[in-house]
């Protein structure tokens, strides 16, 4: 358990104060990892109620082929780590990863806590669905080839435990494969100044997604060397939709390769056990 007013990844006791309003959260960067979280976190019924249809509206309608796109090279990277077997997505939010898997012969898991989301997902995936958390949904030890986080870790209240129960379930020659925004994406942070004339927040009541942890490239390596895991390899995640933010980043893809940076919108990172 951490004690209050200590970073949750560190334990660091200097925390400098990124944003503060009148809501009961704000948002603290630790001096010494690096680590960006909401404090205190949302937890329960408060996030829950995040993710109803409403969410998940874009990606079955207008986003859909591109999604599709996107599952389709996310799979493929999947495949080039493992080629077959079974795999967990966790938060597989309406299941459209799940099915282009389950088309490749996976035999698949997913669990999602969104009730609309879990149920949408079991409709087209034929098999059941696991509504809540990971911790409560009592998998076999040693079980998956492959765990998958696509955009997760960032929406959850308490990682560390998340990722130790995937360790647990996680066969020993398994891979975990995560993705999540990166804090670090300068070349964005600069085309949000240029086009909005202010900086971009971290976190705000009213914004669809709730992001609880910002991650770096070392922060989260830091995560997942803590929960048990070795870092495999790591490079940009390039889940980008919209067209112009794809361009934006595709620039710091490139960006990056020149200065020897991480400076992408979001990380994808491969773990296996330590
Ligand atoms: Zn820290």
């Amino acid at each position: 358990m951490i004690p209050p007013n200590r970073c949750p990844l560190c334990c660091g006791e200097s925390l400098r104060v990124l944003e503060e309003d009148a809501s009961p959260y704000r948002v603290l960067r630790c001096r010494g990892c690096g680590l960006v979280y909401v404090d205190p976190p949302p937890r329960g019924e408060a996030l829950r109620r995040r993710y109803g249809s409403e969410y998940y509206a874009a990606w079955v309608t207008r986003q859909k082929t591109g999604r599709k796109r996107l599952w389709a090279e996310r799979l493929r990277i999947v495949e080039s780590l493992v080629p077959s077997g079974r795999l967990l997505d966790v938060g597989c939010g309406e299941g459209s990863f799940l099915v282009q898997a389950q088309r490749h012969g996976w035999e698949v898991a997913g669990t999602e806590i969104s009730a609309w989301a879990a149920e949408h997902a079991e409709r087209r995936l034929r098999r059941p669905v696991f509504c809540g958390e990971l911790q409560h949904a009592g998998y076999p030890p040693r079980h998956f080839d492959v765990v998958t986080l696509w955009h997760v870790l960032e929406h959850v209240a308490a990682p560390l435990p998340l990722l130790e129960e995937i360790r647990r379930i996680l066969k020993p020659s398994g891979r975990l494969v995560v993705a999540v925004p990166n804090v670090n994406d300068r070349v964005m942070q600069v085309a949000y100044r240029l086009v909005k004339r202010r900086r971009p927040r971290l976190f705000s009541l009213q914004d669809r997604e709730w992001h609880l942890f910002h991650f770096s490239v070392s922060s989260l390596t830091r995560l997942l060397v803590l929960s048990g895991f070795a870092v495999v390899g790591f490079g940009p995640d390039r889940g980008v939709v919209e067209r112009s933010k794809r361009l934006i980043n595709e620039t710091a893809v490139i960006l990056s390769r020149i200065f020897r940076r991480s400076w992408y919108n979001a990380i994808l990172m491969v773990a296996r056990q330590a």
